[in-house]
């Protein structure tokens, strides 16, 4: 059953890297297909999540969706992302902007974790 378990790990890997953006459980569910289980892709994203391979982002319809993570791998820290998410509201495709604000915060407050989702239409939306 080993080799089973780094399959899945690996699939699940090869369907973020390949969407270009982020997906939550049910489009991930819906790629693989039902030869992953939905326990097996939540323990799955929770542990790439720790290992810093994976970021989750929480849209603005509550739902989490994963993203791979382009440098967080090596230093196994906090996730330092800071850059802009943006959700379109008619596909519901989830992408990772380049775009990454200024936020001053307070003296002596430390940021952990950042969530901004900017919520629209994207491009090929419309042009629909
Ligand atoms: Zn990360
Ligand atoms: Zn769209
Ligand atoms: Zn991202």
């Amino acid at each position: 059953m080993k080799r089973r378990k780094t399959q899945s790990k690996s699939e699940i890997l090869a369907a973020l890297k390949t969407s270009g953006g982020a997906l939550s459980h049910d489009m991930l569910q819906s790629t693989l297909g039902t030869t992953i289980d939905r326990a097996t892709i939540y323990r799955v994203l929770n542990r790439f999540c720790e290992d810093g391979m994976v970021h989750r982002i929480i849209g603005d319809d509550g739902k989490q969706y994963f993203a791979i993570c382009e440098n967080c791998g090596e230093k196994k820290e906090m996730h330092t992302h800071n850059h802009v998410h943006f959700r379109c509201m008619k596909c519901g495709k989830v992408e990772c902007l380049k775009s990454t604000p200024e936020i001053d915060l307070p003296k002596g407050y430390q940021a952990k974790m950042f969530n901004m989702v900017i919520s629209g239409v994207c491009g090929d939306c419309t042009l629909i």
